[in-house]
């Protein structure tokens, strides 16, 4: 079969394999492989020059039916609504493997954001809230941050949504800044998440993680804290990351055989991930081409930038000494390289598993804003390393237990759990 053309389809292709081995109902499947509602819109936005410019905005609700929609807003120049669809599907699937009462959502809009003034971009989040805020709420659907939105914007939007309804609603979105209604660690939240599962991936496979290296693909809020993770938390090392450089329009892997320091490179990032690699050359980093993080000779591969980065050809690049591909990312591999990593029988963290400790937090950040009660940092990351820990090894069983891959695994959990939700609602 060919390579899917979109990431919905290939949402979609996944789910139906499973569905098949489920051997689900039809109607069952066909609720599932869409989304129950779709929102497609216009926002005007008030430029500094006096112009008004109109962005296309989407919001794509998969399923509540075990609770809100849930799921981030990305801000994208490519961003499409079968990107957002694809998104919201595996954002069900995240929310069920955690099993936390959650369901799938995702939003978007097409924009480079770093084209944008401060003032642009708060009139713009706000504009997204002014369309979107019937839909919207902490019992019916809460966004978050995702690629191209950081926590000052989820504060405007929690601003512009309490000012509409008339009261201060905090729990209408998460990832909002400390101090403004956000949670302890939930910066931390995905990337640490990525390595907690790693953790528990050397466990079962008998590896020693102070002996184990990494390649890291991005240098956004995930790959950050998992490369932060993997070597204070596991006490191993981190030969590599990359990203997007701005200026020269052009992918880098910034390398150091020794190990990098994650806080040094953090100091020479800005805030859409383009690291200063002038700064890193003179401090020993060697700047190399984009794609030079996929044939590492490393243990643990975590592709933690965009989507479609592990492909039918790519795939074939992974050193022999891969033992682990942790997605951080959504959607990093496609199903022609899953066949690739099946076969050679590497160790696969699904995405939505791998990365659901985002999301976990979030729900964690809602459960404080409802109760108006903080817990201490320490305490998040010890629920969320509950959450990951069973949440892994549930997964894990079922690969066992059915001889199947761990990413068709975390279908089985997931599918499982929504369907018994929808079997209890009465829906089917
Ligand atoms: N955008 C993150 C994700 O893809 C977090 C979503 C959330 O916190 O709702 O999982």
């Amino acid at each position: 079969m060919s390579e899917p053309t979109n990431e919905f389809e290939m949402a979609q292709r996944q789910f139906d394999q499973v569905a098949e081995l489920l051997k689900l109902d039809p109607q069952v499947r066909d609720i599932l492989r869409w989304p129950l509602r779709e929102f497609s819109f216009r926002i005007p936005v008030r430029m500094d020059d006096g112009t008004i410019r109109i962005f296309q905005g989407f919001r794509v609700q998969h399923n509540d039916v075990r609770g809100p929609n849930k799921g981030g807003i990305r801000m994208h120049p490519a961003e499409t609504l079968d990107m957002v669809r694809a998104l919201a599907t595996w954002m069900t699937w995240k929310c069920a493997v955690v099993d936390i009462p959650l369901g799938g959502g995702k939003g978007g809009v097409i924009v480079d954001p770093a084209t944008l003034s401060t003032g642009e971009k708060e009139r713009l989040v706000r504009g997204w809230v002014q369309q979107m805020w019937k839909n919207i709420g902490p019992r019916q659907d809460v966004p978050a941050p995702d690629v191209g939105t950081n926590p000052q914007m989820m504060g405007w939007m929690m601003d512009e949504y309490s000012k509409l309804v008339g009261q201060y609603t905090p729990g209408v979105i998460t990832g909002k800044p400390l101090g403004g209604g956000g949670s302890q660690g939930r910066t931390e939240a995905t990337g640490y998440g990525v390595i907690y599962t790693v953790r528990e991936a050397m466990k079962h496979l008998k590896l020693d993680s102070t002996q184990c290296t990494a390649a890291i693909q991005g240098f956004g809020n995930v790959a950050q804290y998992a490369a932060i993770g993997f070597i204070e938390q596991l006490g191993g090392k981190v030969v590599c990351v990359s990203y997007w450089d701005r200026e020269d329009r052009a992918s880098y892997t910034v390398t150091k055989n020794d190990g990098i320091d994650p806080h040094f490179l953090m100091k020479i990032t800005d805030q859409y991930g383009s690291i200063d690699k002038t700064k890193a050359k003179a401090a020993g980093y060697l700047i190399e081409d984009g794609n030079a993080w996929i044939s590492k000779d490393v243990d643990v591969m975590i592709p933690a930038a965009l989507g479609g980065q592990v492909n039918g050809e790519s795939v074939h690049k992974i050193s022999q000494k891969v033992k682990i591909i942790a997605e951080g990312a959504n959607g990093p591999t496609t199903p022609d390289a899953d066949v690739v990593i099946k076969e050679r029988g590497i160790f696969l963290v699904p995405d939505f598993l791998c990365n659901a400790g985002g999301v976990t937090v979030s729900y964690f950040e809602g459960v404080q804003n409802d109760m108006n009660f903080y817990w201490t940092k320490d305490e998040v990351l010890t629920k969320l390393d509950t959450k990951m820990t069973e949440a892994f090894n549930a997964v894990l069983d079922m690969s066992i237990k059915e001889k199947v891959y761990m990413r068709d695994a975390a279908y089985m959990v997931s599918i499982a759990r929504v369907v018994k939700a929808m079997q209890l609602r009465g829906w089917i």
